[in-house]
């Protein structure tokens, strides 16, 4: 082609080290209206508007974050949408997927879906799309709620911690899936069985409240059985109604053979595990540490190594922030009691330097990271033909990150609405130079664009 009559590109990012679904090499991204046109060698002379040139950082496709709890509408004051999309854009997370509960209403019928969308609307800094939620009674709300646009379905075995999201019965569940089989979608479950949390529980409850203190007594009311008791109901009802099944944030390894077993059955069952699992460990944990809190808990550091060698396996596909704050109050700090803590670890600005620091640590590289925090849960929440993923079609959502440097965690930098987070304080791997989400620059030099860009995304939209 003649160089006069090459076509003019917005946007050209050239990078020395970016990832590709193929591997990590110098590259040349030609953007066109906020989508990936071309993928060519670093040096491809071409006319362009705007260059960015990156020779000694990391170009890697924007994190989708499958996992957060935005907490808007209903209880804001836990976080909204505003700080929640702000924090995604200066942690490298350019897709958000919503959590339908701790908002009120929960997300569990097209009515609640749209009071989201509304309180959503001008609030986002990068791409948002949601889940709805299976709870007794709304069987006949699923399909309604997947054709205005729900990614997936999330359901508790167990108590979820917010009245307005109870937990779904066995009939409740097959109920659903029934609803859900042969549909586009998938259901999300917190596999963690009641009756077998029921007793360890009560007693935890009773415990006079220096021993809710202590991590070791916490652990306890939530044991392992509970997850692999309901991993392994989860499996017979994957391979009896063929609806595609996605565990979260997966604590216990010992439920992780009978995962593999099922997948090599072709069972279309899916693991994410989150980045505190791989990061923390019960034996460090400190009394009245409750900024750790979480269901189900971080366990010992023997069964952390487990999990990263499920990561390895494949078996864990993805990992999600699982982000859940609360107010600090509702932390519980001042007496340390993990009963009456909230459940939640703040964590969505630093996912990938948390989960990095951890994985660089055992020998994985930035290739593995993009596979487990942008390529396999865009698939999963079948954003996979636009998200996750350098390569023609995909829409230009990039972060720049540097892998080698390190950085201490300081309250300052946090955009979350509320600063406590088990990471404060800790040196971690991976500074996130700048972040974009279909060509446009959201974070740069420390700031946030002073505009919201992000869309909400529909399932079934381009
Ligand atoms: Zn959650």
């Amino acid at each position: 082609m003649h160089p006069e009559k090459r076509p003019t590109s917005d946007l050209v990012v050239r990078g020395g080290a970016v990832v590709l679904p193929e591997g990590v090499r110098p590259a040349c991204l030609d953007i066109i209206d906020g989508v990936i046109q071309r993928v060519l060698p670093y040096d491809t002379p071409l006319n362009q508007r705007q260059i960015i040139d990156v020779r000694d950082a990391v170009v890697m496709p924007g994190l989708v974050d499958t996992h957060v709890h935005c907490n808007e509408p209903g209880r804001s004051e836990w976080e909204g949408f505003a700080y929640a999309t702000r924090a995604a854009a200066a942690g490298g997370v350019t897709t958000v997927i919503d959590m339908p509960l701790n908002s009120i209403p929960a997300t569990t019928t097209t009515t609640a879906l749209r009071t989201k969308l509304e309180a959503a609307r001008n609030q986002c800094w990068v791409d948002v799309g949601f889940l709805g939620g299976v709870v007794p009674g709304n069987a006949g709300d699923l399909r309604p709620l997947l054709d205005e646009g729900v990614f997936g379905f999330k359901c508790f075995l167990c108590e979820s911690g917010v009245p307005e999201f109870p937990e779904v019965g066995m009939e409740e569940l097959r109920l659903a899936l029934r609803v859900l089989h042969g549909l586009p979608s998938f259901l999300l479950v917190h596999a963690e069985m009641d009756d077998v949390l029921n007793s360890p529980v009560r007693d935890f409850l009773a415990l006079p409240a220096l021993l809710r203190r202590q991590y070791l007594h916490y652990l306890a009311s939530r044991p392992a059985a509970a997850e692999t008791e309901a991993i392994g109901m989860l499996i017979k009802l994957c391979r009896q109604f063929a609806v595609p099944i996605h565990i979260l944030h997966l604590s216990a390894a010992q439920a992780l053979p009978d995962l593999a077993q099922a997948q090599r059955e072709g069972l279309r069952i899916s693991v994410e595990t989150c980045p505190h699992y791989l990061f923390f460990a019960a034996e460090d944990i400190a009394d009245g540490a409750t900024e750790l809190k979480c269901a189900p808990p971080i366990r010992e550091a023997a069964n952390r190594e487990r999990l990263w060698e499920g990561l390895r396996a494949g078996v864990i596909g993805s990992v999600a922030s699982d982000h859940s704050p609360c107010p600090p109050t509702l932390k519980r700090k001042a007496t340390g009691d993990f009963a009456s803590s909230w459940g939640g670890i703040a964590s969505l600005q630093i996912s990938l330097p948390a989960l990095w620091t951890s994985a660089r640590q055992r020998g994985f590289d930035v290739s593995d990271v993009a596979r487990w925090m942008c390529q396999s849960p865009a698939a999963m929440v079948g954003l996979d033909h636009r998200k996750g993923a350098l390569a023609p079609g995909k829409d230009a959502d990039l972060v720049c990150w540097r892998p080698d440097a390190s950085f201490r965690v300081e309250e300052s930098s946090l955009r979350h609405r509320h600063k406590l987070t088990p990471y404060a304080g800790r040196e971690l791997f991976g500074i996130v130079e700048w972040t974009m989400v279909r060509g446009q620059i959201v974070f740069t030099e420390g700031q946030v664009h002073p505009q919201a860009q992000g869309k909400i995304l529909m399932r079934g939209a381009r």
